[in-house]
């Protein structure tokens, strides 16, 4: 008989573990204290974005990120397959806009050291680069160009996983407000604020912002914390912008449903996703040096999530040694949406007890306590 996997947690990197395990012909469950997607997941521009993100040396998690984007095109069909739900991906391709000639030597180092990894990189000189985005500012001296750099609509794409899950079989919980965890050691058991009863072979905690509280449960240190995203967006009418536009202050998406995206200001306040007036501010004081048309416009949306953080930036991901039918996969920060497949992939490895192809032991989860 199948093992039955429990999954704690609803949003991107919970629901692709569950669609990962299922068609890999696991019993899965999945419970959500609110709802599906409610969370980080729902409120993020949904950037496929490693080289603008990563600018520093390459390390474990830049192969993770590089692995991840390289499986996305393949990851979203099958979804879709599955789902009967398309939602937006594009391939559109990213500049990373630079304002100051000095930044122009550290442009060519991460162009050089990424060359290595395969990574299609260009230096457009602002020239060049005015042929690309004809509305850029001239501000803009130059940009480094990644044709690779892609990006989905998150609401959508969450939403279509959650549809995949239910339609390959996993049984969806939402709505459950608490979650009690009563036996990790002989088999994993746990029961919600309404009395229900799950019971299950391995639990899969990915709680996001909110994992910080299984500290207590299994005496480790798991330092997550919630940091605010603030971001907005404007109505463009015609669709005016092709690419991702990345830089030092902020960045912009143009998305096929005319919305142009703009995020997003970090702050920490606790567990609160309001609005402010001066998170808000912060983008649109700077995105008109991207964008000079952007002054004459306002926002007409505007939202906040809680990127789960980390101590060290890295997530955790991996098997508890001191309880060995748990697997924890939280803190993705500011990558969620991009390392979800790639996520599924590993946890799913674990699940299954074979070994994974990719390099885990930085992501260690009890490398805190
Ligand atoms: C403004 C903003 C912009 C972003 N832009 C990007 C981007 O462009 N590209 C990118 O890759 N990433 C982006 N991110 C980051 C990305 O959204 C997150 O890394 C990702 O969503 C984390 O997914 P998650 O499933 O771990 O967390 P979440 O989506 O927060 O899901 C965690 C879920 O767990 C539930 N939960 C909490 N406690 C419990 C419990 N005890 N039991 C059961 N369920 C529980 C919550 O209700 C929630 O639904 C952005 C984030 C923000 C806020």
């Amino acid at each position: 008989m199948a093992e039955r996997i429990i999954i704690l947690g609803g949003g991107v990197i919970g629901l692709s573990t569950a669609f990962e395990l299922r068609r890999r012909g696991f019993e899965v469950a999945i419970l959500e204290i609110h709802s599906f997607g409610g969370q980080a997941s729902g409120a993020a521009a949904g950037m496929l974005a490693p080289y603008s993100e990563i600018g520093e040396d390459p390390d474990d998690f830049f192969r993770l990120c590089l692995k991840s984007l390289r499986s996305f095109k393949k990851w979203q069909q099958d979804i879709k397959e599955v789902s009967q739900l398309p939602f937006e991906y594009t391939e559109s391709g990213s500049l990373h806009c630079i304002y100051h000639e000095a930044d122009l030597l550290s442009m060519e180092t991460r162009q050089s050291w990424q060359k290595e990894f395969g990574v299609e990189a260009r230096i457009l000189e602002q020239s060049a680069l005015k042929q690309l985005e004809p509305e850029l500012s001239n501000e803009i001296i130059g940009a480094i160009h990644y044709p690779e750099e892609s990006h989905v609509y998150a609401p959508d794409y969450v939403k279509s996983l959650e549809v995949a899950c239910e339609k390959s079989g996993v049984e969806l919980y939402d709505h459950l407000q608490e979650i009690k965890l009563h036996e990790w050691e002989n088999s994993i058991r746990l029961t919600s604020k309404d009395g229900r009863v799950f019971e299950g072979d391995q639990l899969v905690i990915s709680s996001g912002a909110w994992a910080k509280e299984y500290e207590d449960v299994f005496s480790l240190q798991f330092p997550i914390y919630p940091i605010r995203g603030q971001i907005c967006a404007y109505q463009l009418e015609p669709a005016r912008i092709n690419h991702i536009l990345y830089s030092s202050q902020g960045y912009l998406v143009a998305k096929e449903n005319g919305t142009l995206v703009n995020g997003a200001s970090e702050d920490i306040a606790g567990f609160e996703t309001s609005v402010t007036e001066k998170g808000i501010r912060r983008l649109t004081n700077w995105n008109y040096h991207i964008l000079p048309f952007l002054k004459q416009l306002r926002p007409f949306h505007q939202w906040a999530g809680l990127r789960p953080a980390t101590q060290d930036g890295y997530p955790l991901i991996g098997r508890l040694q001191q309880a060995n039918r748990v697997i924890f996969s939280a803190g993705h920060y500011r990558n969620g949406i991009l390392l979800s497949p790639v996520t599924a992939e590993v946890v799913a490895d674990m699940v299954s007890k074979q070994s994974t192809s990719i390099q885990m032991e930085r992501f260690a989860p009890e490398r805190f306590s």
